[in-house]
């Protein structure tokens, strides 16, 4: 399946819900939800969607897939992993899916959306204890050192992204070195650390039909 390119701000006005795919945008009065909180569309205002049963499910996977940037098969693979691995499944298929090294760069503040950040590692300016790694869905491990290389981090990109973070929490699971544009893995998310809207069980119901 091709890769989602449209207005990302139409997929939080389907699921009329904030995914906070566009950084900075999101926390201000311009986001397209806070002005027009219903599905795009010519007649986005006129339907009254009662979501039941799997379309309830199908909309929870479709946030989760969203908010990570993952495609379909990709989004499938890491429910299989999570159901052939030991504990409960989507606790599980959620902190795989926060372990991509994408959403690590993100998270760490060095870039203000996931996409932005996602670019940083495609573009090979991110290191994983030292090495070029440009595999977004790199899963990082607890103990690994996550930094912006040296050569990479005069971009003004990086500077907003610093400044943005600066206002935000940082997840327990990370910690973060700012000025130098470093980060290490200091344990594996818990389902507590994970903020977000996401229910994970119906995801778990939908496939597991
Ligand atoms: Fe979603 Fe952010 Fe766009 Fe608002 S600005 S609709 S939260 S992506």
């Amino acid at each position: 399946m091709a890769r989602y390119t449209d207005a990302v701000c139409r997929l939080c006005r389907r699921d009329g819900v904030k995914l906070f795919l566009k950084g900075t945008k999101c926390f201000t009065d311009k986001c397209p939800l806070e002005q027009r909180n219903f599905p795009p569309g010519q007649h986005g205002k006129a339907r009254k969607p009662k979501i039941v049963g799997y379309g309830l499910q199908l909309r929870e996977k479709q946030k989760a897939k969203r908010i990570y940037f993952t495609q379909e098969g990709q989004f499938r693979n890491y429910f299989e992993s999570a159901a052939r691995s030991k504990g409960v499944t989507g606790e599980i298929l959620l902190q795989q899916l926060e372990r991509r090294l994408d959403n690590v760069v993100y998270r760490l503040g060095f870039g203000i959306s996931r996409r932005q950040a996602r670019q940083l590692v495609r573009h090979g300016h991110v290191q994983v204890n030292g090495r070029r790694v440009n595999i977004p869905s790199y899963s990082v491990s607890v103990g690994e050192e996550i930094e912006v290389r040296e050569n990479s981090r005069k971009s003004p990109m990086l500077e907003t992204a610093k400044d943005f973070a600066s206002h935000q929490p940082l997840v327990t699971w990370l910690s973060v070195d700012r000025d130098n544009y470093k980060g290490k893995v200091l344990s594996l998310p818990k389902r507590e650390d994970i903020q977000l809207p996401v229910n994970e069980q119906l995801i778990v119901e939908l496939y597991s039909k």
